[in-house]
């Protein structure tokens, strides 16, 4: 097995001066210092051979004019430990065990019927060792690309390692998809195998997943083999499921079959032996290729590569989520030592951590299969929706397995907001939690207070983490150990500027910084929106879009050209102190008269309302003013009584308070539900599409589809 050796180009000791201050002041990281850091937190992973050159960044160059007379440029390059050679696996599993922790456990998981199982590293060194032996004896070798089609279940972290370990490519796509939705993925991939599932537990149902698969296969593709995972006849369930409330068995699924190309996971990794001897790899070599949300439009295929992938996510993971040991700062005051290489030993045995992301998303990448994984803490994965049986299962999973961490999704806590109006009953024990956060969204502040009072005894820290599937691993997150966070008596309370910020992604991370910037590149004044911009990148970042590079510069680095920044496509601004708040998509801003609105805030202003459960904001066209707002919002049951004109008289006053008046919506429509991608992002332009009568673009991201149909009849009975 590999060592750790030292770092080829690591003098960042002595080089790297102030790495804890904050940014986004982008003055104050050095290039140099900036690279020297990561090549010091690249020493906490093992490395076969050194690295020779730390970092390489061949920025957009002008390379003629288009018939506007605008420059074009190149596409860029971006490199990070090159000649360095690691194994991801081997560092997420094998490593744990070498070090004596082979009895830690590193997943708990639960079924939505209630089945649990335990995997120690151990454990999953053994399966992921069989399942690198079956997947080469598939046929699969280094490059070649495995798309992952399968529900929040132990087989779906154990396929992802083995296509690791084995260098082949891993796209997860999330099991609720359609078959349209995977047939894309499917065939932009050029996949030599599919691994899927009979069926699948969804909403109380089993549900039928093989009959999408073999569509998803049917047209022009490069599939040899489909994997296919027991999951819905897997034999003890109802036994298991005792304990769970509402828990149910599963019937056996009719499961349609092509021999030759089929076969059960089971009989592969039968006789398939439980050591594997892991091939090291350069650290460009692609990991894995993440389609983005498709928020916007058609989603991206980004290709993410081994060895910055994988630095910046053990790194952030570890900071986010309090394993770094804590120092004491001059003024006496507890700190993490944001500089550290290494973990608190301690922080990481007693670490439950549960990211509630579907394994197909960028943030379960990163912060439930590799970060938590590399970093040796103990986690939950949970495969059901949060409401079933019962809108408590959440709560009864923190409870039973002692979760610290619990990182979720805005709209994921509204819903809970909707479902427990008066709080949380008082019947569950949160005292495991020591630390809440938020992605895939602005985190509305009403929904932020929400979760840190009826969770996080208003007193846990909470990151909110801004980040993309573009960028890897987190950009910009307040600290777990942020003075604002203080528990009481570790600080000198009410020092100033220490009262939480709800809602604020607070300032990058060391080692990357962020600009908030006008389209020429100039900075905005402090409390405008602007474009939110990453203008020195950490080793995580994307570092083209499957196939199509030519996409890649243009929706990425052409705006800001020869300087080398990265357009991230959301709006931010600056408060006083320099922190950041992230206002949405630039593509959403609504352009008042002249005035930017962010969606965000109006929506969080509607959603302080009692009568809004939430709110979905866009721009329409209006004569006037340019754009107007349309505000479509999903009500209480106590809001349900209320006539149109009331509901749009007390809404539009409430956003006037809130706001001001020219933020007030032109149109208050009440929608039984709002379209959102499978991240539980809400698709605002849908709504645009929808209240304009226009054809509606790109939808293969939807996780509701249904709820067009159902907006489309509600603006159709207003049109009328
Ligand atoms: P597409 O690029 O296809 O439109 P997408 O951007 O929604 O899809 P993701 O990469 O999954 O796909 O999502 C990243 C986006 O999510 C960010 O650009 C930002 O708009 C939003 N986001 C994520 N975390 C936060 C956060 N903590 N605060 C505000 N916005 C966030
Ligand atoms: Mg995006």
């Amino acid at each position: 097995m590999s060592s750790r050796l030292p770092a080829a180009t690591n003098q960042s000791e002595q080089s790297f001066s102030d790495p804890a201050n904050p940014t986004p002041n982008p003055a104050l990281i050095s290039d140099d210092a900036r690279i020297d850091f990561w090549a010091a937190q690249a020493s906490r992973l093992d490395w076969a051979e050194p690295w020779h050159t730390t970092h390489r960044f061949e920025k957009p160059q002008v390379i003629g004019e288009d018939q506007d007379g605008n420059p074009t440029y190149s596409v860029p390059e971006i490199a990070w430990f090159e000649g360095g050679k690691l194994n991801v696996a081997h560092n997420c599993v094998d490593r744990h065990v070498e070090a004596g922790r082979g009895d830690h456990v590193a997943l708990y998981f639960e079924g939505e019927p209630g089945d649990r199982l335990v995997y120690t590293y151990a454990d999953l060194q053994r399966e992921v060792a069989r399942a690198s032996h079956a997947l080469t004896d598939l046929g699969v070798v280094k490059g070649d690309r495995v798309v992952i089609y399968l529900p929040v279940i132990p087989e779906t972290v154990i396929m992802t390692l083995a296509c690791a370990r084995i260098g082949a490519i891993h796209s997860l796509v999330f099991g609720g998809f359609s078959a349209e939705a995977l047939k894309f993925r499917v065939e932009d991939t050029g996949a030599k195998v599919l691994v899927t599932t009979d069926g699948q537990n969804r909403r109380g149902k089993v549900v039928p997943v093989k009959v999408n698969a073999d569509e998803a296969c049917s047209g022009d593709n490069q599939i040899e083999h489909v994997v296919v995972v027991r999951r819905t006849s897997r034999p003890g369930n109802k036994q298991l499921a005792a304990g769970t409330r509402g828990a149910r068995s599963n019937d056996e699924l009719e499961v349609p079959w092509t021999p030759g190309r089929d076969v059960w996971w089971h009989d592969l990794i039968k006789d398939a032996p439980t050591v594997h001897t892991p091939e090291f790899f350069d650290a460009e070599t692609p990991l894995f290729i993440i389609y983005t949300s498709g928020t916007t439009g058609r989603p991206k295929g980004l290709v993410h590569t081994m060895g910055g992938y994988l630095v910046q996510t053990a790194y952030t993971h570890a900071l986010l989520f309090d394993l770094l040991p804590d120092t004491l700062d001059d003024d006496g005051a507890l700190r993490p030592d944001e500089l550290s290489m290494v973990n608190d030993p301690a922080k990481v045995d007693s670490t439950v951590h549960w990211c509630t992301a579907d394994l197909a998303w960028v943030t379960a990448h990163t912060y439930e299969i590799y970060g938590p994984l590399v970093n040796g803490v103990s986690e939950v994965i949970y495969e059901g929706t949060p409401n079933t049986p019962h809108p408590g299962r959440h709560f009864e999973v923190i409870e039973r397995y002692g979760v610290t961490n619990y990182y979720t999704a805005p709209t994921l806590i509204r819903s809970l907001m909707g479902a427990f109006p008066h709080g949380i009953p008082q019947i569950y024990n949160f005292s495991s939690v020591r630390l809440l956060g938020s992605v895939g969204e602005s985190i509305n502040p009403e929904a932020w207070r929400w979760l840190r009072s009826q969770i996080g005894r208003d007193q846990v820290p909470f990151v909110d983490t801004w980040w993309q599937s573009e960028t890897g691993s987190c950009v910009a997150s307040p600290r777990p150990h942020d003075p604002q966070f203080a528990p009481p008596g570790t600080f000198a309370a009410g020092t100033p500027g220490t009262s939480p910020k709800p809602g604020c992604a607070t300032r990058a991370i060391p080692g990357v910084s962020v600009r908030v910037l006008d389209e020429s590149g100039e900075p905005v004044e402090t409390g405008h929106q602007g474009l939110a911009v990453v203008d020195k990148i950490g080793p995580s970042m994307a570092r083209t879009v499957w196939g199509d590079p030519q996409r890649y510069l243009s929706s990425y680095w052409q705006q800001y050209g020869e300087r080398g920044w990265f357009l991230a496509g959301d709006g931010a601004r600056l408060d006083d102190d320099d922190d950041l708040y992230i206002l949405g998509r630039v593509d959403d801003v609504i352009n008042v008269s002249g005035h930017r609105l962010s969606t965000i805030e109006i929506e969080s202003a509607l959603v302080t309302h009692p009568l809004v459960v939430e709110a979905g904001t866009t721009p329409v066209e209006d004569p006037l003013t340019g754009h107007a707002v349309l505000a479509c919002v999903v009500l209480t049951p106590a809001g349900a009584e209320v006539s149109a004109t009331q509901l749009h008289d007390e809404l539009c006053a409430h956003v006037t308070r809130e706001i001001g008046p020219i933020a007030k919506p032109r149109e208050v429509i009440a929608v039984p539900d709002l379209p959102k991608t499978r991240s539980g992002k809400i698709t605002r332009r849908l709504l645009a599409q929808l209240y304009h009568n226009q054809p509606l673009g790109d939808r293969s991201s939807l996780q509701n589809e249904e709820a067009l149909d159902a907006i489309a009849d509600v603006m159709s009975a207003r049109r009328s």
